[in-house]
């Protein structure tokens, strides 16, 4: 989607380092961390929110966040998802938080 800061991520248009990348996802650091360690998983179609997300999807993201936790050795961590602007959701592209250490969320 045009306009999309998570769209342009994971196309790779803005050249963002990737901690984990498959076909259906990726994963990088966040640009204003909120504990010592904070990814995003992102998938790579454009979806909006949860709300708009297949179980399919969620089941593969979900996975996604137990290989990446797996790999980078993070035993103790939180996922966050936020779904919509009163609960803070500010990119309107479905993410996954991953946050561990000093969490500040
Ligand atoms: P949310 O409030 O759940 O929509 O979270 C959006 C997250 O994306 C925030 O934690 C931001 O710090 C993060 N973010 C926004 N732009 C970028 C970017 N260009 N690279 C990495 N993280 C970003
Ligand atoms: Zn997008």
């Amino acid at each position: 989607m045009e306009d999309c800061i998570f769209c342009k991520i994971s196309n790779g248009d803005l050249g963002t380092e990737f901690i984990y990348e498959d076909e259906t996802a990726v994963v990088f650091k966040d640009i204003n961390p909120k504990a010592d360690i904070h990814l995003l998983v992102v998938p790579k179609e454009h979806v909006q929110d949860l709300n708009e997300c297949s179980a399919e999807l969620i089941g593969k993201l979900m996975s996604i966040v137990k290989k990446v936790t797996v790999q980078e050795n993070i035993k103790s961590f939180r996922t966050v998802i936020n779904t919509g602007k009163d609960a803070g959701q500010e990119v309107f592209h479905l993410h996954i938080h991953i946050l561990s250490g000093n969490i500040k969320f």
